[in-house]
C-alpha cells in the first residue's frame, strides 16, 4: 500500500493511492496515518481500495505520517558522503534529532531561515516504525518497520557545525523535514538496501546514488536505536545521504530563494520544493 495524508496543513485526512494512482479517502476507517494504525496495517490491507471514496482534484500532500513522536536522523551513513564532508565514517552510527516542528509535506516550500547562507539538501531513505519495541534483535528488526518514504534532510550547515553544540540547530528549521509523498508499506519494497536515489537543483543533477552504499543498514539501525530508547509507532528514522550535497561542492553551493529542488527514490515517489526566504 501507498498511504498518504492529504489536504490543508494541520487538517490532513488519511488516504491511499489506488492502482490508477488516484487518492482514495480512508477517513471512514482510520482517523490518521499515525500511531497504532501503523502497528496494525492489516486492517487497512483488508480493505478493497475500489470501495473507498475517490478524492477529487489535486489536493496538497501532507507529511505521509502524522503525530510523529521522534524524528531521528543518521549522520555520515554513506562512506562517500562522509569523505566529501571531510569526516570519517564513525565507529558507531551518529544520530541526531530533527525536531518534529520541521515536518512538512513533500511539495511544501523550503523556508530559508532568516540570515541563512548555507541551506543545503540531502535526499534520504526514511523508514517508519510500526510495531513498538525495545532491545530489538537484528533478526526481528524488520518486523518493527511499517514502511518507507522519501525524506529531504534539509540542513543549514553554519547552524549545524559553526554555531556550537550538536547538529539539531541546523536540521530543525521550519519545513526542513519534508517526508512523502507516500508511506510505502514494507511488503511493497523488496530490498530497501538497493534503491536508486537522486536529487536535482534547478534541473541539474546533484545526487545520484543508491541505498546499497549505506554503511549501517536498516535492521542494524532498528536494533541499535532500540538499545537506547523504545521505538514507538510513527517514529521516523532518516538513514543518511549519498554524496552530492552543496557542502561537498568546490566551491560549496547553497540554496537561494527561487531555487527548485526535486528528489526521489525508486518506488517511493518524488518530492518537489521551491525555496523561499523566511520574511
Ligand atoms: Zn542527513
Amino acid at each position: 500500500m501507498k498511504l498518504v495524508r492529504y489536504g490543508a496543513r494541520g487538517a490532513e485526512k488519511p488516504g491511499l493511492i489506488d492502482s490508477d494512482g488516484r487518492i482514495r479517502d480512508l477517513s471512514a476507517h482510520v482517523a490518521d496515518i499515525a500511531g497504532d494504525v501503523l502497528a496494525n496495517l492489516e486492517q487497512l490491507q483488508a480493505i478493497d481500495p475500489a470501495s473507498l471514496p475517490l478524492v477529487e482534484g489535486n489536493p496538497r500532500y501532507g507529511a505521509c505520517v502524522g503525530q510523529i513522536g521522534k524524528f531521528i536522523c543518521i549522520g555520515l551513513n554513506y562512506s562517500d558522503h562522509a569523505a566529501e564532508s571531510g569526516m570519517a565514517v564513525p565507529p558507531e552510527p551518529v544520530i541526531f534529532a530533527k525536531y518534529t516542528s520541521a515536518v512538512c509535506g513533500p511539495h511544501d516550500d523550503i523556508i530559508i531561515p532568516r540570515g541563512s547562507e548555507k541551506t543545503d539538501w540531502e535526499v534520504e531513505l526514511a523508514f517508519v516504525i510500526g510495531k513498538p519495541g525495545k532491545y530489538i534483535v537484528e533478526a526481528d528488526a524488520m518486523n518493527h518497520v511499517a514502511g518507507f518514504c522519501v525524506c529531504n534532510d534539509v540542513s543549514e550547515r553554519a547552524y549545524q557545525t559553526e554555531r556550537s553544540g550538536q547538529w539539531s540547530k541546523g536540521k530543525s528549521s521550519d519545513n526542513f523535514g519534508p517526508i512523502g509523498p507516500w508511506l510505502v508499506t514494507r511488503d511493497e519494497v523488496a530490498n530497501p538496501n538497493d534503491l536508486h536515489m537522486w536529487l536535482k537543483v534547478n534541473g541539474a543533477q546533484m545526487q545520484n546514488g543508491s541505498t546499497n552504499t549505506m554503511v549501517y543498514q536498516i535492521p542494524f539501525l532498528v536494533s541499535y536505536l532500540s538499545q537506547f530508547f523504545t521505538l514507538h509507532p510513527g517514529d521516523v528514522i532518516s538513514t543518511g545521504t549519498p554524496p552530492g550535497v552543496g557542502l561537498g561542492m568546490k566551491p560549496p553551493q547553497y540554496l537561494k530563494a527561487g531555487d527548485v529542488v526535486e528528489l526521489g527514490i525508486e518506488g517511493l515517489g518524488e518530492q518537489r520544493q521551491i525555496c523561499v526566504n523566511d520574511l
